[in-house]
């Protein structure tokens, strides 16, 4: 007899979303966190598109600032800008909070949590981890260990990630468009950019992900500030550093008696590098395929995670690692003639009405339709990567 119907390794954001929806259903669920306090130290910008309200619960004590337009800004300064009227585009939150908060919710539903519990070694035939000085077993254990996932080096080769480097810095008054995020994008940190998000009219997270160190990535941080007349004089009041999956199309993300979700499961979106809508949608479909698996004793089941993953993804991830790989191409000067075409275009209104943080195919495809697309663009790169 196991210990659990499932155990959970990490209980991050998406892992804890996990094991709310399979207590819910009546499974005996257990989730195992190496660090002693969730959520600390914070490692996320915590943008969230408006999306959140339809795929999880959202606390109105979490959301810290409301968002309702971006700016979109090229090497040399050319700026666009959209702006949703009727609803957020999207929300800043406390993310410690806010994983905290799930957790606290899946205790409620009857999760059994066990903090500093490191998972050392996972047996997915048996479905046995093992800690320091125990054992459990499960008949399902799902990793949700994040970006070097314990789990997914079971039957993965080691994930591929890209370092990210943010500051919490306060520039006085008036210093943010408290509702608009900016984005800065050039060759150098392509398909990287830098975000500055507003929490207030004077604080702001301020960072950049990309194929460099922290170092490299703080020395650019600090040329940004440096060179930006509003935040050249800016208080950094906090440091954070973190890493972020390379979402790997080919990853297995089920075996056995494994499967894998978010981070460990590199679902992000290859665009912006957000993982926690598309975590939390895979954490919903897992659950229901989990729960089918256990009360049909067919663990073979599991395989139908993988499938629904793809059947509600594949589109739009396949259109946003097209448009990374547009982005990668595109040197400054490219980008600067791009933006500024985009701008003359006018397709901030297009953005305005299509936009969406978390799903850009609807954009995509309609700037492609409307030739948009094929005339910002270099002929050569539109034709070899949208086929146009
Ligand atoms: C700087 C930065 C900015 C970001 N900004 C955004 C953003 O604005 N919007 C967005 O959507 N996403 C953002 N992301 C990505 C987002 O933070 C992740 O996609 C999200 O945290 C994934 O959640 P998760 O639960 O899958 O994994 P994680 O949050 O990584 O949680 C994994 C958990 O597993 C635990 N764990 C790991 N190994 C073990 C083990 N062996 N045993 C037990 N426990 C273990 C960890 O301690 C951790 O608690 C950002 C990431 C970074 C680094």
């Amino acid at each position: 007899m196991k210990n659990y119907d499932v155990a959970i390794v990490g209980a991050g954001p998406v892992g804890s979303t996990f094991a709310r929806y399979a207590a819910e259903k009546g499974l005996k669920v257990a989730i195992f966190e190496k660090k002693k306090e969730i959520g600390v130290p914070l490692q996320c910008a915590g943008l969230l598109g408006n999306k959140i309200k339809d795929v999880n619960v959202l606390p109105d004590e979490v959301i810290l600032n409301e968002i309702y337009g971006a700016c979109l800004h090229s090497p040399s300064s050319t700026m666009i800008s959209m702006r949703k009227k009727e609803e957020p585009l999207a929300y800043v939150l406390d993310r410690v909070a806010y994983d905290k908060y799930l957790a606290q919710l899946a205790v409620d539903k009857g999760v059994e949590l066990f903090l500093n519990h490191r998972a050392e070694k996972i047996d997915i035939e048996t479905g046995e981890i093992y800690f320091k000085d125990k054992k459990i077993s499960a008949e399902i254990i799902v990793g949700a260990d994040g970006h070097a996932s314990i789990v997914s080096e079971t039957f993965n080769n080691a994930s591929k990630y890209v370092h990210a480097s943010q500051y919490l810095i306060d520039a006085g008054e008036n210093a943010f468009k408290e509702d608009y995020f900016q984005v800065y994008v050039n060759s150098k940190i392509s398909p990287g950019f830098l975000w500055v998000i507003p929490i207030s009219e004077y604080t702001a997270r301020v960072g950049l992900f990309g194929d460099f160190d922290y170092n490299d990535l703080s020395e650019i941080l600090n040329d940004f500030l440096k060179n930006n007349e509003t935040l050249r004089n800016a208080k950094i009041l906090k440091k954070y550093h973190g890493k972020i999956p390379i979402y790997d199309p080919k990853k297995d993300i089920v075996k056995n008696r494994a499967i894998l979700i978010g981070d460990a499961a590199s679902q992000v979106k290859p665009t912006t590098s957000g993982g926690l809508i598309i975590g939390f949608n895979c954490a919903k479909i897992a659950s229901e395929v989990v729960y089918e698996a256990i009360s049909s004793q067919n663990i073979d089941i599991l395989k139908k995670y993988q499938k629904r993953y793809k059947k509600m993804y594949n589109t739009e991830l396949k259109m946003q690692l097209k448009v990374q790989d547009t982005y990668k191409s595109l040197d400054d000067e490219n980008l600067d003639s791009v933006i500024l075409k985009l701008k003359e275009k006018e397709v901030g209104k297009i953005v305005s009405e299509y936009g969406d943080l978390d799903s850009q195919s609807p954009l995509m495809i309609k700037l492609i339709k409307n030739g948009v697309i094929f005339s910002v663009l270099p002929k050569l790169l539109s034709r070899k990567i949208f086929g146009l």
